[in-house]
């Protein structure tokens, strides 16, 4: 077996046993990140969702189904990324996420990172987008909706902060701006 698929399976049995915040109680799964761990582009939302916590996996309720539209349209398969959140463990109520629980959950990501080592990373939301930021030092501001759809160089990677496909179950108007936005990372991916 790989050496990298290796360290992702330890990896994973770590996260799905975390204890590390009080998300833990009110899980049903903790999810590790999925998909192509040798991918030039990974993909980072902010936490799973009703549906994703109740079977274990990325993207299998309504949001993903917008986001599978999403990459479609943009000629992306699941199989060309590599998908993972910000905090493992589902958000009760959809609640915003507390600074301890990031500071608690994001070495998982740090060290995804450092496992796939991307070459374009693009966040989807505000807080993956806000941790992403800080982390690559970029100081730009974090102004959503203005800052989607932009490619920030850094550190011989490409940032893309995206919207969530979430967002569009409520809000169509903006489906042709993300499309669009789907696009612009499909052209990244083609001059990588
Ligand atoms: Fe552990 Fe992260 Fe879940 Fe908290 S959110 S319990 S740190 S996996």
């Amino acid at each position: 077996m790989h050496e990298k698929i290796k360290e992702f399976e330890i990896l994973s049995l770590k996260i799905r046993n975390c204890k590390k915040c009080r998300l833990w109680e009110t899980r049903t799964h903790a999810l590790p990140g999925e998909g192509n761990v040798f991918s030039k582009l990974m993909i980072i939302a902010q936490a799973p969702g009703f549906t994703e916590d109740k079977k274990g996996k990325m993207f299998v309720g309504p949001s993903g189904k917008k986001l599978d539209e999403l990459l479609e349209i943009a000629g992306i398969t699941r199989d060309d990324i590599f998908m993972t959140n910000l905090l493992r463990c589902a958000l009760p109520h959809n609640r915003r996420p507390h600074p301890s629980e990031i500071e608690a959950c994001t070495p998982y990501l740090d060290r995804e990172i450092d496992l796939v080592n991307p070459t374009i990373i693009s966040t989807l939301g505000y807080f993956p987008a806000r941790y992403i930021f800080e982390k690559f030092e970029i100081k730009d501001k974090l102004e959503f909706p203005e800052i989607c759809g932009k490619v920030f160089l850094v550190e011989g990677k490409k940032i893309i902060p995206l919207g969530h496909p979430a967002a569009l179950l409520y809000h169509s108007s903006i489906e042709e701006k993300m499309v669009e936005n789907y696009r612009t990372l499909r052209r990244l991916l083609d001059s990588t």
